[in-house]
């Protein structure tokens, strides 16, 4: 049986490629990340010798229906910042690491473009191309997937067009001492949410490194700003004093505005699955992704 070819590894294409490869289709997986996980990411800076660990992305994962909440228990997921919300240990990109383990995935890979062979298709890349596959499974946010499905199937992609997304600017901060402020805020001027993220579970307690989070207005306005003019506003709106170091990250994708309104999308060999489908959270990412599976295995 050929493979099917699933674009990102995210939660929506790792649950996507777990029930296809626990129903007998082998599938590869493709992603431009470093490792698994997409946005459930966790970003090492190394200051003075001194390794400090930020989870840039999402903060935390709230279970509510199955399987997800038993998935969190069996990765090793803890509480945190109260009873309703888990986190991976010892950062949030261990759920990727932990969902993709047997699955054949190939990270560092950007796909620039879908070839229709046969009855199949190839997946363009800088590096060249890898193929052929039985079907492709697109689990990037819809903005990303759109040029890639167009050329082959403009009506697939017309149907993602109105998924939306805001943006986020994110700064990560170590400071010298314990910041005089709870462990978690939101709607601080520009500042959408901050933590304490050293304060999470598992990770180094020692260190005071912080997570800030725009809120979609501020990330609006600075989108094409240089990462250094978003550090300071957002350090000041916490009342940060001199950090050890910051650094910034732009999402471009980040929570959802508005969804497809439907657990995934499959036209002939090609398929979409991804947060903007049900909601834009973890779970509903997971979820759709195994929508989209179930959907691939009963077309026979
Ligand atoms: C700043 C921020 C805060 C958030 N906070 C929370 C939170 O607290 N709780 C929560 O539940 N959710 C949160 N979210 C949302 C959550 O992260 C997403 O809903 C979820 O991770 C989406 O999963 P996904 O698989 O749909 O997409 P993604 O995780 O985006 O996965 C898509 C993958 O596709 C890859 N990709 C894209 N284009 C290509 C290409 N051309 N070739 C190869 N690979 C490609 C990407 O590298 C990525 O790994 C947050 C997101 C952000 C950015």
């Amino acid at each position: 049986m050929p493979p099917l070819a699933i674009l990102g590894a995210g939660l929506a294409g790792l649950s996507a490629a777990r029930a296809l490869l626990a129903a007998g289709q082998p599938v590869r997986l493709f992603d431009k990340g470093r490792g698994p996980g997409g946005r459930l990411a966790t970003r090492r800076v190394t200051h003075a010798g001194a390794e400090h660990r930020f989870d840039h992305g999402a903060q935390y994962l709230r279970a509510e229906r199955a399987p997800f909440p038993a998935l969190l228990a069996e990765a090793g997921c803890a509480p945190w910042p109260d009873a309703a919300r888990r986190v991976p240990l010892p950062g949030m990109s261990a759920l990727g690491r932990h969902l993709a383990r047997g699955l054949d995935l190939a990270t560092g890979v950007t796909v620039t473009a879908l070839r229709r062979e046969g009855a199949g298709w190839r997946l363009l890349h800088a590096g060249g191309e890898e193929g052929p596959f039985a079907g492709v499974l697109l689990t990037c946010p819809a903005p990303q997937a759109i040029p890639l499905l167009a050329p082959h199937a403009p009506g697939l992609a017309a149907r993602l067009a109105p998924i939306r997304y805001a943006p986020c600017w994110t700064v990560l901060a170590a400071f010298p001492a314990r910041l005089a402020l709870p462990e978690t805020l939101r709607g601080q001027g520009p500042i959408g949410w901050a933590a304490r993220d050293s304060a999470k579970p598992g990770r180094d307690a020692t260190q005071e490194n912080w997570v800030i989070q725009a809120g979609p207005d501020f990330s609006r306005a600075h989108l094409e700003a240089a990462p250094e003019a978003v550090i300071a506003p957002l350090l000041a709106a916490l009342g940060a004093p001199e950090p050890l170091f910051a650094q910034a990250h732009r999402w471009r994708f980040s929570l959802l505005e508005q969804a497809l309104g439907e657990p995934c999308l499959l036209e002939g060999t090609l398929g979409y699955a991804s947060d903007g489908c049900l909601g834009g959270r973890a779970e509903a990412a997971f979820d759709s992704g195994a929508a989209l599976a179930a959907r691939w295995l009963a077309r026979g």
